[in-house]
């Protein structure tokens, strides 16, 4: 036996005082990330050396650590070997929980950042909240969506380390509480260095003590423990409420005040008490805006226990912070209203009152008299936007055309003001999950003919571009994509019964519910083919298997009704024997990472239909195109950099750009559309005409009147789907076509994986070493 797999056998008895045979898949598990674990430790306990990276993050979409960390490790074959010599079957960990400590694209740049920082030797650290419940689990009832409480701890968590001795404490108007940090290891790829994610996590002050006699008291001590430890509760409480918002604001405080309490703790361990040079030391990431209270934060600090002036506080704190800009959506800019904000963070307004006393003298020697669109504080609001682009060096949006609307639409007047801080750094996603782990086939494959260099650099990707004209190439790609594809139905059947005819295209869209993601205008293209071929208008179509994969947000009823009416319209198609040998519809629950790694290697055409302008990158069009799927989608986010470095003649781009849409915005009228277009009609009228049912929930009838009438917070069809929906259709009928000729197929596939390079993480975390922190 090899040492890890003694350690393995050790830990089991030691923990558990079990063996390979006997242990449970949760034991297996503890022991096995244990032992891995000691593998790092004194590794991951090496000071860094010089400047820092803090990437401050309200969410961590980690996903599945094990393999990930065992494939880092060099020890994935090991541990697999020794599942199979005791009749284990080497997947067992799959039945873990996720780590879903995220929601999105957002949480899961900040995965993929962490892996490649520490691959690529970058000392970045991770700052969060380390939620007791995650993202919430789905579930589907009669097509509807349930919501299931994420006990992820349940599976114990042996990847992080409670630190008691580096906790601190962080106050309220009403309440103080104790941060505790868990720190999980960072392993970078090929082991050499760890770094650390910081999860915070909120407990009472007073030591909760059963033994409490009086009555009264311990009623207290119950109210304080429950109060405390609200706030790393959930994930995103729901903000409906007065209490709500509180809450999320009290979330943001206390994971912001707790890192940097922490940062400029170690800070004083390094340099003392000089904290003039904290800028040459320290680096600090704003994910979105969410920890943007930070600035004021370490003003706070700079200037209570560093003593400093305002003024050189905010030179360092200038300096010290950049901001990442994630939407440019008008609703999801975060604002808070002033005396909520007063009431929970009285000794931070004070700081935030004299930044924008500040940018008010600024403004003045700039001759603006216009402020109310830069007012920090305006209107009884405090906009955290605006004072992360004003308090920071640099603010960076997360693809080309994303921060080209930041400049010259979104935030013109920030543009105006201060150009240089204005910056690009598109995202990109770990290929070490995203290729080496979740496709082992095509990794061979790859490396077979390019070496395996491309683990750690991805800029060789491209010199698997002359294989894409060697047929034999051609044969074992398409072989590789059929062997995925046979994976998923296997676990697709035994997870929801679902059978997948594994001869079909697969065609997958998987990514949050939204309204601008479109997922309405897929189900309605889906009902155009359904009808199309019934009627025999459409011949030759090659049979398709249609796969969704979204969580709508528990509020969100308008994404609710989509996911309804997306599993009506599967049940109609499957059902239907006239068309169900060429179509099938799939809506797979509970979408999250462990999910998305078994769906995207198997997908043949990869969905990407936003509306032109409002998917700031996207991330899933990354790992699709890594993973040999072509792209069906609009001209935004990162889908026009993945074309333009793959060719648009190896993808599908339809519908209308950006700059379509600003010229016909004020006269857009889709109800024309809807009267002179049969097509649409139809599949617009199903909503409504009974041929498909919303079980009276009323929400069908909502989603008709979105796109014909519109509401009191928007035109109808502000999205746009009625005029893309043509485009779409046709575009989605010649990628169906094209697909016929395998060979010519396969081409472009391994054209666009060959093309991949640019999209890695390991790139753009280099950007942001190189270009604002200067590391
Ligand atoms: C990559 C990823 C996302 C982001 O997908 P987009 O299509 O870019 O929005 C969301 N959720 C999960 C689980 C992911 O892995």
């Amino acid at each position: 036996m090899q040492p890890f797999q003694e350690a393995i056998v050790h830990k089991l008895r030691e923990m558990y005082h079990t063996d390979m045979k006997s242990a449970t898949t949760k034991q297996l598990y503890n022991a096995v990330s244990q032992a891995a674990m000691d593998t790092c430790r004194d590794t991951w306990a090496q000071p860094v050396q010089g400047k820092t990276a803090c990437y401050l993050s309200a969410e961590f979409l980690l996903g599945r650590l094990i393999h990930s960390n065992l494939m880092n490790l060099g020890l994935l074959k090991e541990t697999e070997d020794l599942l199979n010599s005791a009749g284990i079957n080497p997947n067992v960990f799959e039945d873990v929980e996720d780590d879903a400590l995220g929601n999105g694209g957002l949480g899961r740049l900040a995965a993929c950042f962490l892996d490649s920082a520490a691959t690529q030797g970058i000392p970045l650290m991770g700052y969060g909240i380390r939620y007791r419940y995650g993202l919430f689990k789905q579930r589907f009832a009669y097509g509807y969506q349930e919501e299931d409480a994420d006990d992820w701890l349940a599976w114990g968590d042996p990847w992080s380390v409670r630190r008691e001795d580096q906790k601190v404490r962080v106050n309220f108007g009403d309440q103080s509480v104790w941060a505790v940090p868990y720190d999980m290891p960072i392993i970078g790829y090929g082991g050499k260095v760890v770094n650390t994610l910081r999860l915070w996590q909120a407990e009472a002050i007073q030591p909760f003590n059963f033994r409490l006699f009086n009555d009264q008291k311990y009623q207290e001590a119950v109210q304080q423990k429950n109060d405390a430890e609200a706030i790393s509760a959930v994930l995103y409480p729901n903000d409906d409420t007065d209490a709500g918002k509180r809450l999320r604001l009290k979330q943001q405080y206390f994971f912001s005040s707790a890192s940097l309490q922490s940062i400029f703790a170690d800070y004083t361990a390094k340099c003392g008490t000089d904290y003039s040079k904290f800028a040459e030391q320290y680096a600090i990431q704003l994910n979105d805006t969410h920890p943007t209270v930070s600035i004021p934060e370490l003003l706070r600090l700079l200037m209570t226990q560093g003593h400093m002036g305002f003024e050189p506080a905010f030179q360092v704190v200038q300096k010290t912070f950049a901001y990442t800009n994630h939407t440019i959506m008008a609703e999801a800019l975060e604002k808070w209203n002033l005396s909520l904000f007063q009431s929970v963070l009285p000794e931070v307004y004070p700081y935030v009152v004299m930044i924008q006393n500040r940018l008010s003298n600024e403004l003045v020697k700039k001759n603006i008299t216009e402020t109310g669109k830069y007012n920090i504080i305006q209107d009884g609001m405090i906009h955290m936007a605006r004072m992360a682009i004003y308090s920071t060096h640099s603010t960076n949006g997360v693809a080309k055309i994303h921060t080209e609307i930041i400049k010259h639409s979104a935030l013109p007047e920030w543009y105006a003001l201060y150009p240089e801080r204005f910056n690009n750094k598109t995202n990109g996603v770990t290929q070490r999950r995203w290729l080496a782990l979740c496709n082992r086939e095509l990794a061979d494959f790859i490396t077979e003919r390019i070496g395996s260099g491309w683990v750690t650099d991805f800029s060789q990707m491209s010199r698997l571009k002359p294989y894409a004209e060697d047929q034999s190439s051609r044969q074992r790609f398409l072989e590789i994509k059929q062997e995925k594809k046979n994976q998923l139905a296997d676990y697709m059947y035994r997870k929801d019964r679902f059978g997948l005819n594994t001869s079909n295209i697969f065609d997958i869209q998987v990514k949050r519910l939204h309204e601008y993601k479109r997922q309405l205008l897929n189900a309605f293209s889906i009902l155009d083919m359904y009808f199309g071929i019934k009627d025999g208008r459409i011949q030759g179509f090659h049979p398709t298997t249609f796969i969704f994969g979204a969580k709508a947000a528990p509020g969100y009823y308008r994404a609710k009704g989509i996911i309804k009416f997306i599993n009506e319209v599967a049940n109609l198609v499957n059902y239907d024997n006239a068309v169900n040998r060429r179509m099938q519809v799939i809506f797979a629950s509970n979408y999250n990472v462990s999910y998305a790694e078994k769906l995207i290697p198997a997908a043949d055409i990869s969905e990407q239909i936003s509306t032109a302008g409002t998917e700031a990158s996207g991330t899933s069009n990354m790992k699709f195109m890594m993973n040999g799927a072509v792209t069906l989608g609009t001209y935004d986010g990162a889908n026009i950099e993945i074309v333009q470095n793959a060719g648009e003649e190896n993808n599908y781009i339809f519908g209308a750009r950006v700059e379509d849409l600003d010229k016909i915005k004020d006269t857009y009228d889709p109800v024309k559309l809807y009267e002179k277009e049969p097509r649409i009609r139809r599949v617009v009228d199903t909503l409504i005409d009974g041929t498909l049912t919303d079980g009276g929930s009323g929400w069908f009838a909502e989603l008709y009147d979105s796109l014909l009438k519109g509401a009191s917070w928007h035109k109808p069809d502000n999205y746009y789907l009625l005029l893309d929906f043509l485009p779409y259709c046709d575009a989605r009928l010649q990628a169906n076509h094209d697909y016929a000729d395998r060979q010519a197929f396969a081409k472009k596939c391994l054209l666009n994986i060959a093309a991949a390079g640019p999209f890695t993480s390991d790139r753009t975390i280099r950007q942001y070493a190189d270009e604002i922190w200067h590391i």
